[in-house]
């Protein structure tokens, strides 16, 4: 498509998107009494209208039914989060058996490092992505530590070349396949959060089963973003946050993903809690520890089930949308995007380079710009001008126009308040 960098163009484009209605589904933060122009929502989604419902409904049930809600209210609360498993299946292109929800990424993560990381002296390494998410970072490190090794030697970080922003393929493998029989596990965020690169889950996947390590995903800034076949792919195990691009607000809860090969395996050692057992014979409080079948049997405590409420509403739209449609329009969307800032560019006397691959396969919805020689000074303008995005040290921008609730005009508007930002800071500059 030939696009054009004009106010009519993108209101063409937001009149063929079948995906439009769904902008007033969420609510927008103001500035100015404005709806801003929202690009975080890969960092935290907005928050969907019909979330109030799904909170309420639990509210009402625990103002009127106390602790028989267990059983008894309208959604019952015991198996609560059973009800999440079947919709995030299709999102991450997974059985639900395979999948279950509780805690929180990072603790998630743990978890299933306690069965998936198993380390032994010949056996011990971790491959991971260089400048991982920190907390990942903090997560492998004490990891290692908590089984007697040093991190300097059991983590293997897999390098971008000098002078470029983004993994290369081949390179990962190569490194899986040096590191060999020492590696234990290799666990990457499948989408990077600073520069948006997807990497080739499968292929990587693979690569790792053929050294005989254990494969998962940290996909908090994939999940439902882009299409992930986790089963097929035969991924191991993988977590997600919620709050990203899902939309479940703030802090909330973790999906989870368990192979099914490792259902019902006495070698796969767990940490446990009565969630996790047979819920059939929950209640009878027998001491010995008897697995659900599936996923759920990595859980420990009882649903929390004010944080998955929003979740559940949440997947409601989801599900209505499905993925297949997100996916489309976030291409045409970050593309036009890409395009609006290339014609910025060449009107003000400014550099911006998308660091994010500029191959669709290897992006989802973000878009990292790297401002040469514009500062924080253009950000803090973006944001008094309802332009939310987020800073990343040193000199980076991420813009995630969420397929949802953003519009082609918004990122029209974008474009000129950008312009604006930087003719005002360079007309200070010559004053
Ligand atoms: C957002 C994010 C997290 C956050 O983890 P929490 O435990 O939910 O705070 C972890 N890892 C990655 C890669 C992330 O992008």
């Amino acid at each position: 498509m030939q696009f054009e960098n004009t106010k009519q163009f993108a209101q063409d484009l937001d009149e063929q998107d079948v995906l439009r209605k769904y902008r007033d589904q969420f609510h927008f933060p103001k500035v100015n009494g404005k709806q801003v122009i929202y690009f975080t929502g890969n960092s935290l989604g907005l928050q969907p209208k019909n979330t109030k419902r799904f909170v309420d409904e639990v509210m009402q049930d625990w103002s009127e039914l106390a602790v028989e809600g267990h059983f008894y209210a309208k959604k019952p609360w015991w198996d609560y989060h059973e009800r999440l498993a079947e919709p995030l299946s299709r999102i991450v292109g997974a059985k639900p058996e395979e999948i279950t929800v509780m805690n929180t990424l990072t603790v998630n993560l743990h978890l299933l490092m306690v069965s998936f990381y198993r380390p032994t002296d010949k056996r011990y390494k971790i491959i991971c992505e260089e400048k991982a998410f920190p907390s990942d970072q903090y997560m492998l490190k004490s990891q290692v530590k908590f089984h007697g090794y040093d991190p300097k030697d059991a983590i293997v970080e897999i390098k971008k070349r000098d002078g470029e922003h983004n993994f290369r393929k081949e390179d990962i493998i190569k490194t899986i396949q040096e590191v060999g029989e020492e590696c234990a596990l290799i666990l990457i965020g499948g989408v990077n959060y600073y520069t948006g690169q997807v990497f080739d889950m499968k292929t990587i996947t693979k690569a790792g089963h053929d050294i005989g390590a254990f494969v998962g995903w940290d996909l908090a800034h994939a999940a439902g973003n882009i299409k992930l076949e986790l089963h097929d792919w035969d991924v191991d195990f993988a977590a997600w946050c919620s709050y990203k691009y899902m939309n479940s607000g703030p802090g909330n809860t973790s999906g989870c993903f368990v192979h099914e090969r490792f259902h019902n395996r006495q070698d796969i050692p767990r940490f446990e809690g009565w969630w996790g057992t047979n819920k059939e014979t929950r209640f009878l409080m027998k001491p010995e520890f008897e697995p659900m079948p599936n996923a759920d049997a990595w859980q420990l405590s009882n649903a929390p089930v004010l944080a998955l409420a929003p979740y559940l509403a949440s997947l409601e739209l989801f599900d209505e949308v499905g993925m297949d449609a997100l996916i489309q329009k976030r291409n045409l969307i970050v593309s036009y995007l890409e395009f609006v800032l290339k014609e910025i560019d060449k009107q003000v006397d400014s550099t911006f380079e998308v660091i994010t691959p500029s191959d669709p396969s290897e992006r989802g919805t973000q878009l990292s710009v790297f401002l040469h020689g514009e500062g924080r000074k253009l950000f803090d303008y973006l944001m008094k001008n309802g332009v939310i995005t987020d800073w990343r040290e040193p000199n980076v921008i991420r813009l995630a126009p969420a397929p949802f609730y953003c519009s082609f005009e918004d990122m029209y508007n974008f474009g000129q308040i950008l312009k604006q930002g930087i003719l005002q800071k360079t007309s200070e500059l010559s004053n």
